[in-house]
């Protein structure tokens, strides 16, 4: 049986509580900063990690009074971010103005863990490898890894990069359809656009401050001309469906007036530390998607996608299911 080392266990009414919470509990920590403070939202990625003991917190800040909600202003969705994984893909504005989201959400592990992550817990998910994500003997016998008490990345062979992967399924939605978050910190609040998050580094891979907290998610609300349409999608590969994370995730959107497209996004996730858009794609508004520039366009995804190893799957093949996904995608939304 895998055992939990002691915390205290602190419960926040409000978000403003949780980063006072944080404060207090990191200031009582200052001598040990290892034994720091965490937030624990659903606890769904955080209390595997605390019985490997990947994290070590004197204090868990618990999130789980929160109530999540969906509400819209004029231009955005608003989301909670202690909003559940299962009430996020079944709620009617995201599926109105985010189906792609919505699908996201819905093929994240299985129901029970739906039931008790939220899409907060989800955006900020530590990277994950094969090297990493095991119990503290197993990692122990390997001499530990260059993420946590090691020296050695074993998927690069080196010294000095780690490639763990970003895993989340909503990502790549919320990177394609541009996101927005608001954070409350130390240093008050701030908003950060989900494309200045991620970093390609596996053993620091967020651009936030610690103890900064993710409060809220806004997407713009798709706006097409008069006559166009938004469509968007998501494709998950993994071995077990009813259970797994993505080998490989990836979200197209674009606006469609007839047969021609605008401001078409494709955003690769679960290959590296940082998920990947595509770059080269203004290059196809106002044409169709037809056959040509299908072709055009799974190879620019083919040249830009390299996974790495540190999730299950031949890298070579989830490189090409990448393209598979992208032909696949964009037939079904050029109709
Ligand atoms: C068997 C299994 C399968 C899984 N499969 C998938 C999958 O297919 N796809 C996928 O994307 N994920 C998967 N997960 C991971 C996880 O369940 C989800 O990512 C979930 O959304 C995490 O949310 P949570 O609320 O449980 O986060 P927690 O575990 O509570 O927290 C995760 C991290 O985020 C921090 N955190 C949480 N909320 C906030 C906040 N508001 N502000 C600041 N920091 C915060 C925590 O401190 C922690 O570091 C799986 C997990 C398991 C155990
Ligand atoms: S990619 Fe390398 S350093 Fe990073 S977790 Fe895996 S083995 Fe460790």
């Amino acid at each position: 049986m895998l055992r939990m080392d002691g915390f205290t266990l602190r419960h926040a009414r409000s978000w403003a509580e949780a980063a006072a919470l944080w404060q207090e509990a990191s200031l009582a920590a200052a001598g040990e900063p290892a034994r720091g403070p965490m937030y624990i939202a659903g606890g769904t990625d955080l209390l595997p990690n605390l019985k490997h003991k990947i994290f070590n917190p004197g204090v868990l800040i618990n999130l789980a009074a929160l109530r999540g909600a969906v509400t819209e202003t004029a231009t955005d969705v608003v989301i909670d971010a202690s909003t559940k994984l299962d009430a996020l893909a079944a709620d009617p504005l995201i599926t109105r103005w985010a189906a792609p989201l919505a699908h996201a959400a819905s093929v994240i592990a299985g129901p029970q863990i739906r039931t008790m992550g939220s899409i907060g817990g989800n955006v900020l998910l530590d990277t994950r490898c094969l090297y990493y994500n095991q119990s503290e003997f197993w990692r122990r016998s390997l001499g530990y890894c260059l993420k946590a008490e090691g020296t050695w990345c074993h998927v690069v062979g080196g010294p000095k990069t780690c490639v763990a992967t970003q895993s989340s399924d909503t990502v790549p939605v919320l990177l394609a359809m541009n996101a927005q978050l608001d954070l409350l910190g130390r240093d008050g609040a701030r908003t950060l656009a989900i494309r200045d998050l991620y970093k390609f580094n596996g053993m620091d891979h967020l651009s936030i401050q610690k103890g900064e907290l993710l409060t809220t998610i806004r997407i713009p609300k798709p706006q097409p001309a008069h006559g166009a349409t938004f469509r968007g999608s998501y494709q998950k590969l993994r071995t077990r469906d009813s259970i797994d994370f993505p080998q490989l995730g990836l979200a197209i959107t674009g606006t469609f007036d007839g047969p021609a497209v605008q401001n078409l996004q494709i955003v690769v996730g679960a290959v590296n530390p940082q998920p990947k858009g595509i770059r080269g794609l203004e290059a196809f508004d106002g044409q169709a998607l037809d056959a040509a520039n299908i072709d055009a366009i799974t190879d620019l995804v083919f040249k830009q996608t390299r996974p790495q190893g540190s999730t299950h799957g031949d890298t070579a093949w989830r490189r090409q299911m990448a393209v598979v996904y992208t032909r696949r995608g964009l037939a079904a939304l050029a109709g």
